[in-house]
């Protein structure tokens, strides 16, 4: 099979591999959608960040949101047939510790713990050797590019506004419109939340929001005094995408008293000046949250046709695997919406 990996120098590298053999438990997946993550782009593709074992990338198959039909079950399989169209959730666990079992495989600290496209083989290939037990089966209006995107940024988004218990009694500010935040925006609409507001210096990011109903209103980050108009005395979660410094500072601004923020966005720092009238005067709550479970990604599959959504929205471009290194490009301009690697079916 051919597929992609990332030296680690901004480049991307086509490789020719044996087709691989599912074993017990496993089954091997004809890959129909990969999509790029952010992660992807400041941990592997740019430089191999070292360090943290869940971030470390061990030179295999690249892609860690895939989406594929099943076509051929390893032995011992119980769940799963041939035909069947799955989404991968992109970690594989050791199935047994207590985060395993909750669903929580991004939090499993065993050895054998193993993130596809990142310490195995992931999705940038015409093949996926999968455990059964990662994958979650689309329902049949939810396309491979939909499971694509839920397998990371959706969930990912899912996730973080489930745990601010967001509802029709919130407002919601998200901080930072790549796909992640398109994702929170939408989702965040489904949940009911009203109005939503979203910040980003991108013109092109912030016109995408708009376009999709991500958000009611998108600003610049030197315009968030702007917002009052629409929040009023603030928004009643914030959700920080961006991963920035000066995003989080800007997502706890934007909240009213006892609002509630969510840290989903990777890397740099969190930084409060005065912890007493920035955070304990106005009685903010700060969750941090990580990827999601399998639990919540089984539920987000099934709730989004009832919801009429489709996270394929957010794909701005697709390109086939021999053009990986163009999509690789494109992703890391941050300008786009999410960058597809799509297989003919
Ligand atoms: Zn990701
Ligand atoms: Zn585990």
């Amino acid at each position: 099979m051919r597929g992609a990996t990332l030296p680690g120098n901004s480049t991307v590298e086509l490789v020719d591999l044996p087709d691989p053999t599912p074993g017990p438990g496993q089954v091997l997946l004809a890959t129909r959608a990969s999509t790029i993550c952010g992660s992807d782009i400041r941990a592997i593709y740019r430089e191999h960040i070292q360090g943290d074992p869940a971030e470390t990338y061990q030179g295999v198959v690249a892609g860690h949101e895939p989406a594929g039909e099943v076509i051929v079950l390893g032995p011992g399989t119980r769940r799963l047939a041939v035909g069947d169209r799955v989404a991968v959730y992109h970690i594989s666990g050791c199935g047994q510790c207590d985060d395993c079992v909750r669903g929580y495989q991004i939090s499993c600290s065993s050895p054998s713990r193993a993130a596809y496209g990142w310490q195995r083989d992931g999705g940038h290939a015409e093949l996926l050797l999968a455990e059964e037990r990662d994958c979650v089966v689309l329902p049949d209006s939810v396309s491979f590019l939909d499971g694509a995107c839920v397998a990371c940024g959706f969930g990912t988004a899912y996730e973080g506004l489930l745990r601010a218990g967001v509802s029709g009694r919130d407002s919601l500010a998200v901080v930072g419109l790549g796909p992640v935040g398109l994702a929170a925006g939408l989702l965040g609409g489904a949940l009911g939340a009203v109005p939503r507001v979203g910040v980003d210096p991108s013109p092109e990011r912030r016109a995408l929001a708009l376009q999709l109903g991500a958000v009611d209103v998108a600003c610049a980050p030197d315009e968030v005094a702007s917002l009052t108009d629409t929040l009023g005395a603030g928004a009643h979660v914030a959700v920080d995408c961006s991963g920035s410094t000066a995003g989080r500072a800007a997502a706890v601004s934007l909240l009213r008293s006892r609002g509630r923020m969510v840290l989903v966005g990777e890397g740099n720092a969190f930084e409060i000046e005065e912890a007493s009238p920035t955070l304990i005067h106005r009685q903010i709550t700060v969750h941090a949250s990580w990827v999601t479970s399998l639990e919540h990604m089984r539920e987000l599959v099934e709730r989004l046709p009832v919801w009429g959504l489709r996270p394929e929205v957010v794909v701005s471009d697709r390109f086939a695997l021999e053009d990986a290194g163009e999509a690789y490009r494109l992703a890391d301009a941050g300008r786009s919406g999410k960058v597809a690697i799509v297989f003919q079916g």
